[in-house]
């Protein structure tokens, strides 16, 4: 591996170095190969893989550290948080010249712990290395995880469950919560971390004549643009709380996400979530809530030379692109998931018509679009009670490709309308195999998903592409975990 640790080079007031935990008995879970050699792992990292996966061995050019950061949660000022169960435990250099973050989740209790025994269990750890992966092969910016690995120690959750660690990857660990707690207790760092989240992360912006209202906009759009990526592909994060996004738009700790299934934009997929704010239906409006929030952390950056309120002005414009930006990258993902032409005055309003009918009809929201795609018009034409709506928009959709280039329009379908997902009751399946030490299934779930636009009926189970039947209910999460 190649280091590059720059987080400790930040005020020691931002983190707190400690070793990990290493939990009794740890085992290999799963490792991901591809991604190692992505990151440049030696041989030796490759042999070692289960003592990094496990906290047993950490690495002399990195003091592994807890960072220190705040939040919003369920739209409200939570105070400090901070790494409670994790670790940052090194900063190496991938094959592209990036510096990607190891983060070693479930590593023991930390200063910021609060009342948690700092641990993960093997259910979330599965959840959450096999969502990043998804996440990943769908080509949506997501953090991911070099392995995982199981252990023999007991871990109190709703039940005692079996204690895991996760070493996972992100291009960023700084929150928007990380802005937060500087402004509330340590304000005078604020200068000092916002230019080094520039010159880290965004580069580009050193050149802006306002450097930090040019990195604000690069936020705002690409948090934008990965809100509208989940959007097409039916994911709900679950727990978009400000210390939980990052400030490279790309998803970060999605404890009791759901891929919906059934098409419900009201879909409440976190049991914690009372009030619905986190169902899919709300994941753009939360963004923009989040961003407003975490622009106000930018007021005190106002030069000298600059007027306050001018300052407080253009940085609340770089909010205005959110909503173009989002909808701009949703609408052209959606045109290419139904095979119409973005620039068709009347290919929104068709597609809308499309997802009305999957949401009166409670279908499939990705195997619709996969039945779309091969043509089967009269089989989700079977599957609707109301036929005279889904007659009406497919007059509407047959009309507006008639004069259109099929062939191309098919080809985009085929690009970007995944034939997997990851249901929950195929993660079930494998989390409960693992718990009796079989990683079958994590390992034939990891590989259906690496390809996901891919029809691969060699690996696929017939339930993985079922829909829920319809006496079943959809699965709320425990955000517990
Ligand atoms: P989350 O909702 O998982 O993003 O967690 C919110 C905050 O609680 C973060 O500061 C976490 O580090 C902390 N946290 C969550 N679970 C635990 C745990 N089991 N032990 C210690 N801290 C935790
Ligand atoms: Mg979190």
């Amino acid at each position: 591996m190649q280091f590059n640790p720059r987080y400790n080079t930040l005020p020691s007031r931002l983190y707190h170095h400690q070793q990990p935990s290493p939990l009794k008995g740890a085992k290999a879970g799963h490792f991901n190969a591809a991604l190692a050699q992505q990151l440049q792992w030696s041989e030796e990292d490759i042999q070692h893989w289960v003592e990094i996966c496990s906290g047993q061995k950490t690495f002399a050019a990195f003091e592994p550290l807890a960072m220190v950061y705040a939040g919003h949660q369920f739209g409200q000022w939570a105070g400090q948080l901070g790494d409670g169960r994790g670790l940052l435990i090194a900063q190496i250099v991938d094959k592209n010249g990036q510096t990607i973050d190891l983060h070693l989740k479930g590593a023991g209790s930390t200063p910021y712990s609060r009342m948690g025994d700092g641990r993960a269990v093997l259910r979330s750890t599965i959840r959450e290395y096999l969502a990043g992966h998804a996440l990943n092969s769908l080509g949506i910016a997501s953090s991911n995880a070099v392995g995982f690995t199981s252990s023999e120690q007991g871990v109190q959750r709703e039940k005692l469950e079996l204690g895991a660690m996760l070493l996972r990857t992100s291009d960023c660990h700084i929150r928007l919560g990380h802005f937060e707690w500087i402004n509330q207790y340590q304000g005078d760092l604020l200068p000092e971390f916002t230019q080094k989240c520039i010159e880290w992360h965004y580069p580009e912006c050193l050149d802006a004549e306002q450097p930090v209202l040019a990195f604000a906009a690069q936020v705002v759009q690409r948090t934008a643009v990965m809100i509208a990526q989940w959007q097409l592909v039916g994911f709900a994060h679950g727990v978009m709380n400000t210390d939980n996004l990052n400030i490279t738009g790309s998803t970060l700790d999605f404890g009791p996400y759901g891929f919906l299934e059934r098409f419900r934009p009201n879909w409440v997929n976190n049991h914690s979530d009372y009030q619905g704010r986190y169902t899919y239906q709300q994941q753009p409006s939360i963004g923009h809530w989040n961003l407003w929030q975490w622009l106000n952390n930018l007021v005190p950056l106002c030069p000298a030379s600059y007027n306050k309120e001018q300052w407080k002005e253009d940085l609340a414009q770089c909010l205005e692109h959110f909503e173009p930006t989002f909808l701009e990258h949703y609408k052209l993902g959606l045109s290419q998931k139904m095979g119409l032409p973005s620039f068709h005055k009347d290919s929104f309003d068709c597609a809308m018509a499309f997802l009305r009918i999957l949401q009166t009809e409670q279908l499939d929201y990705t195997q619709s679009f996969i039945r779309l795609q091969e043509k089967q018009y009269e089989q989700i034409k079977d599957d609707c009670l109301d036929r005279r709506a889904f007659e009406s928009f497919f007059a509407m959709y047959e009309n507006i490709r008639e004069l259109q280039d099929a062939a191309e329009l098919d080809a985009q379908m085929a690009l970007i309308n995944p034939q997997y997902i990851l249901r929950n009751h195929m993660t079930q399946k494998a989390i409960e195999l693992a718990e009796r030490n079989d990683f079958s299934e994590v390992e034939r779930l990891f590989a259906l998903l690496s390809q996901p636009f891919i029809k691969q009926p060699e690996l696929e189970n017939a339930a993985d592409l079922e829909p829920l039947p319809s006496d079943v209910p959809e699965v709320m999460v425990s955000c517990s975990s």
